[in-house]
């Protein structure tokens, strides 16, 4: 595989974050995510097939994993117990702090995600999705799954606004705070250093 400067260069780097399917990585990813979207739904579990509770969630900050936190998560999420376990439906938001592509500044990209999947109960030997089960101690842990639905929301070109001027290529300075007395000209900023040379 082969690593290409550009657009595609933070995909491969946010990819890499996530869980590889192939090998079981649910124990790495529950010890360093935070508690808050641990749940304990033992009465949901011994309740009957039907019955259905909704949580709602305010966490001014979250960190799920090492190296991914939300600021400002908010959302709501109804169980409701079957035959197989729990099924969830709903929606979270938050923000997370990111760089933007053009003017490099940082700046809260909002992400949404929905869900509406279905956490098995009890968990079996080798279940086919570690992230969606319940454990036997009848406490389901929302947060794995959140991380990799929000990582996959994350942009591939992360703009701080659709229309950020981004950085000028001769002096560097950030386009959207200051107007800089360089012509707006589409020059490839590798060559804009030898341009600068060439001026002076
Ligand atoms: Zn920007
Ligand atoms: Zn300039």
């Amino acid at each position: 595989m082969s690593f290409r400067a550009g657009d595609g260069a933070g995909k491969i780097l946010f990819s890499a974050l996530v869980c590889d399917p192939r090998v079981n990585c649910s124990e790495v990813i529950l010890n360093t995510t935070d508690r808050a979207l641990r749940l304990n739904v033992g009465f949901l579990l011994s309740a009957g097939v039907g019955f259905s509770r909704a949580f709602d969630f305010h966490e001014p900050y979250l960190r799920l994993g090492d190296d991914f936190t939300l600021e400002d998560l908010q959302g709501k999420v109804r169980f409701t117990r079957t035959h197989q376990g729990l099924y969830a439906e709903g929606e979270l938001t938050g923000q997370t702090l990111l760089e933007c592509v053009s003017c490099l500044s940082e700046y809260s990209q909002p992400l949404t995600i929905q869900l509406s999947d279905l956490f098995v109960y009890p968990p079996p030997p080798n279940p086919p999705d570690p992230l969606l089960v319940v454990g036997e101690d009848g406490f389901l842990d929302l947060g794995p799954l959140a991380r990799e639905a929000m990582l996959l929301e994350i942009p591939i070109r992360a703009m701080c606004r659709p229309d950020c001027k981004g950085l000028c290529p001769v002096c560097g300075s950030n386009r959207n705070e200051e107007a800089c007395q360089h012509p707006d000209e589409d020059i490839d900023p590798r060559l804009s250093v030898l341009r600068t040379l060439l001026e002076n």
